[in-house]
């Protein structure tokens, strides 16, 4: 999952960041409106975290303009701003959920996994293809009743082959959202194999599809 934040307080975006990166999340971060709109036309995220007052560019007029321009990633705006008026401001400029500062780490990072939850089509924290099962939430892996350890970046790119079971996901996709990266493709390349390598290894050959000339996939279908 990709994330990015929007927060023109250094040391809170700071904040916000190490603690979703250590919660496993790819994370960009923005200092102002502008820099926020334009890393948001040009990247796909999964979520992005958006503080309502900032220079250049406002909080409110970054969403609407992300909204005017068809882009539907999930918003979760921060307000420091006391009262219910800018909640609303937000939330009918098209962000989904808000959070006032001060706030926990901890329910940020829990109403990005509800909210990433409710845009996917699988809604539930558990997730599972073949004797594998995922729990999004404790981030544990089960290959039958059997506890697996993966590497941080494995268990991203399991998480989101499953988030999009039966989709051949294209390499530079999987490569944008697990490492956050758009250049060096090709370096990323061989570090996907290799991750993928270590899936199939640790949860058995048959988990991870190969999508010729695209990418991967997970799929039930035993035909493909
Ligand atoms: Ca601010």
């Amino acid at each position: 999952m990709r994330i990015l934040i929007v927060e023109d307080e250094h040391q809170l975006a700071r904040n916000i960041q190490k603690y979703l990166l250590l919660d496993k999340y790819a994370v960009d971060v923005a200092f102002d409106g502008e820099e926020g709109l334009n890393k948001a036309m040009t990247n796909d995220y999964d979520c992005m975290v958006l503080d309502l007052n900032l220079p250049k560019l406002d909080g409110v007029e970054l969403c609407k303009e992300l909204r005017k321009e068809k882009k539907n990633m999930p918003i979760i705006m921060l307000t420091a701003r006391s009262g219910s008026q800018s909640i609303i401001t937000g939330l009918d400029a098209g962000a989904d959920d808000y959070l006032t500062k001060p706030f926990d780490l901890s329910e940020l990072s829990a109403r990005i996994r509800a909210i990433v939850r409710r845009k996917s089509e699988n809604r539930s924290p558990l997730l599972s293809s073949k004797n594998v099962k995922v729990d999004t939430n404790s981030q544990q892996v089960y290959k039958g009743e059997v506890k697996v350890s993966l590497a941080p970046k494995e268990y991203v790119l399991l998480e989101y082959l499953l988030r999009n079971k039966d989709r051949a996901i294209t390499r530079p996709n999987l490569i944008s959202h697990v490492w956050g990266a758009q250049e060096d493709q090709l370096m990323f390349s061989q570090t996907l194999d290799v991750h993928i390598a270590y899936l199939r290894k640790k949860l058995g050959k048959d988990l991870i599809t190969t999508v010729p000339g695209c990418g991967y996939m997970i799929t039930d279908n035993k035909d493909v």
